[in-house]
Order: C-alpha cells, then structure tokens, then sequence
C-alpha cells in the first residue's frame, strides 16, 4: 500500500481525536505529507473515523489530485495544500471543531497566553483566522494571515487548525489547545487571568522545542 505508515499516523490520529472528544461523527480531518514524494494522506470526506482503514486515507498530489484512495478526499483538502505549499516546515495538519476553542471563535476572541500549556504547545496567545465560508478554499489564506510560527489558530465561527512537524505533533497541539482554552474558560469564570510576560512565554516554548520529551 502506498505510503502505509503515513496513512496509519493519519488513521490513528483520527482516532485519538475521537478519544478526547475533539471531534463530533464526521467533522473536521486530519493530514500528513510526505517529505520524499510531498503527497500528502488525508482523511475521506465525510465518512465516521471510527470505521476507517489505512487504505481508506486517501492520497492526494501536490494540486489535490488523488493519487491513491477509493474515497473522495476531505472538503477541506485544498487549504490543507495550501498550508503546506505556504509553510514547508509542515508535516502534520488537523482541523477540529473542539467546543472550547470553538466557543472563542465564535466570539473572535482571541485565547491570551496564561498557562504554559499554550506557552509550550501553541507557542504563545491563539490568533484568530477571519471567518470564510466552508468548502470554498478560503481557509488557508485566512490562516497564514495570522499563524505566523504557531502551531495554532481559531478559525472564526468554524473551529481550530492546528499544524506541526509531523501528524502526532499536529495533535498534541490540537489537544493541547483545547486543554488550554478550556482552563482559560474556567479561569475567566472566577477573574481575570493573568497572561504570561512574553519572555516567559518563549522560555516554556524553548524547553517544549529542544528539551521535553525524549528527543536529543
Ligand atoms: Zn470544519
């Protein structure tokens, strides 16, 4: 099978968002490219993760067009291309509309840094994409606009793209951030939080880059 590993991180990723209730049925999709061929595997569009098999991601060239795969790919297909195109760095890309992070995008609010949760994962306060209509391509444009080196943002009265050196990384930041927004929901209901100094910020994002975890 075409890039089986890649479509298995995919699948499991998919799985895994199921898990921390990220995702409700059918909504949002997940990605990875390949750094050799620069295809990328994709979730199909509207089809229940829970029932998927590696060779049910669908493989799509550089210009979105299927290169492996029986399904249609994800609507959202062509922006998760973009996102690549536009940030090479990029490996992994998830979309999901967690209810937390939602709940701020349907304010256009953005998620100030208070914890460092986003610190580290996010690297920083969640930007706000501009709203643009679903399955119109929009939504990469909207989201450079805004993302600049994070590994997050909201997409206005939609949901969350988050992205990463590889798909697992592409999750925890998607997991994270709804972590994240949700203890600053619970922080607001009591006061004021207070936001992370900037240096700080780049303190937690630097040991979350080059020392947690067990990479040398
Ligand atoms: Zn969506």
């Amino acid at each position: 099978m075409l890039l089986e590993n890649l479509r298995k991180e995919v699948l499991e990723a998919s799985l895994q968002l199921i898990r921390y209730g990220l995702v409700t049925l059918t909504g949002g999709n997940v990605s990875g490219r390949d750094p050799e061929t620069g295809y990328i595997a994709i979730t199909p569009s509207g089809m229940d993760y829970e029932g998927l098999a590696p060779e049910d991601i669908v493989i799509v060239d550089g210009d979105g067009n299927t290169v492996d795969g029986k399904w249609k790919a994800s609507v959202d297909t062509r922006d998760h291309l973009y996102l690549y195109r536009h940030k090479p760095s990029l490996y992994g890309i998830i979309h999901t509309h967690s209810p937390y992070a939602c709940s701020f995008a349907m304010l256009h609010q953005e998620i100030p840094c208070c914890s460092t949760t986003l610190a580290n994962e996010v690297g920083g306060s969640v930007p706000v994409a501009r709203y643009t209509p679903v399955a119109e391509n929009a939504i990469g444009p909207a989201v450079m606009e805004v993302i600049g080196d994070k590994n997050a943002c909201l997409l206005a009265n939609h949901g969350v793209i988050a992205v990463g050196k590889s798909v697992r990384h592409a999750l925890v930041a998607a997991v994270m951030l709804e972590d994240g927004a949700k203890v600053y929901h619970l922080a607001k209901c009591k006061g004021e939080p207070i936001p992370l100094e900037q240096a700080e910020i780049d303190k937690a994002r630097n040991v979350f880059l080059y020392t947690y975890g067990q990479n040398q």
